[in-house]
């Protein structure tokens, strides 16, 4: 497995493996893994001649109130594990290499960006189009693979590939999740005990919603009501949003006869979780 920390070296590697014609999968991260990062993992492997994966915890996509200095970083834990499912090369650039000073470009998707975790976290998704498009042209992947978890993220990536014209085939994998339903999330390990419990009525409230769309219930206020009624069993949770959305623009949508993503997020503590179902 090669472990490259410079854009000249993986540029020049994976333009290599490119003349091969070797297909070149990608798996953007930001580190700290966990199993819903190596199913993305796998599902590159199964696809794919060759897996690149990128670690980098990048910048732009952190408000300046968030948490970029403490997010977990575990860069040999994450080698270790990558080496295990059988990755070609790990791309793990510093900031600097990525944003040499006097870097000004960014991409920004207008519209859908603004949306959800956009609306709370400005500038987050053009933090991450800039990167996911850096990424795209430093790696030059023939596919990529990113987690349903964040489903504003793929919306968000699959209109930047189309406006861009980027020559990627974005592939998306189910949320993993532990036995009782957490999804999991690098953040999850800021949970205390306590919190950890907690943050169990994301899910809870997300399968309170499929039970009632189970049972004819159409109407996105009643579907939106019906969470906030199983968040009122932790008060010490914070609702940041509760969304029923058109699954391709991110637009509210008045009730779910086409079908609907439903989205949360949730400060537990400090921490912000997100969640959501398709519907
Ligand atoms: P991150 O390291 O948090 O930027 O995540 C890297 C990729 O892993 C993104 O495409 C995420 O959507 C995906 N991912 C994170 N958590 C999960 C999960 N529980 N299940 C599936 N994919 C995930």
């Amino acid at each position: 497995m090669l472990i490259l920390k410079t854009i000249a070296e993986t540029q020049s590697a994976c333009a290599q493996i490119r003349g091969e014609e070797r297909i070149l999968g990608l798996v953007p991260t930001m580190g700290a893994l966990h199993e819903g990062h190596l199913s993305l993992v796998r599902a590159a492997r199964s696809e794919c001649d060759v897996v690149a994966v990128s670690i980098f915890v990048n910048p732009t996509q952190f408000g300046p109130n968030e948490d970029f200095g403490k997010y977990p970083r575990t860069f040999d834990e994450d080698c270790a594990l990558l080496e295990r499912e059988g990755v070609d090369l790990i791309f793990a650039p510093t900031v600097e290499e990525m944003y040499p000073s006097g870097a000004s470009t960014f991409v920004l998707v207008e519209g859908v960006s603004e949306r959800l975790d956009g609306a709370s976290r400005p500038g987050h998704f053009r933090g991450v189009t800039t990167v996911v498009s850096k990424l795209f042209h430093i790696v030059g992947p023939h596919m990529a693979f990113f987690g349903q978890k964040d489903a504003a993220q793929i919306v968000v990536l699959r209109k930047m590939v189309r406006d861009l014209n980027c020559p990627v085939h974005l592939i998306v994998q189910p949320i993993v999740r532990e036995m009782d339903g957490l999804a999991l999330s690098s953040r999850n390990r800021y949970l205390s005990e306590k919190e950890r419990r907690q943050a169990l009525v994301l899910h809870r409230a997300l399968q309170k919603v499929e039970e009632a769309v189970a049972l004819g219930e159409k109407s996105s206020s009643k579907l939106i009501e019906t969470t906030r009624v199983v968040f009122a069993e932790e008060p010490d949770v914070r609702i940041d949003y509760i969304a029923v959305v058109n699954p391709d623009t991110l637009e509210n949508v008045p009730d779910i006869k086409d079908g609907a993503l439903v989205a949360v997020a949730a400060f537990v503590g400090t921490t912000r979780l997100i969640d959501n179902t398709v519907i």
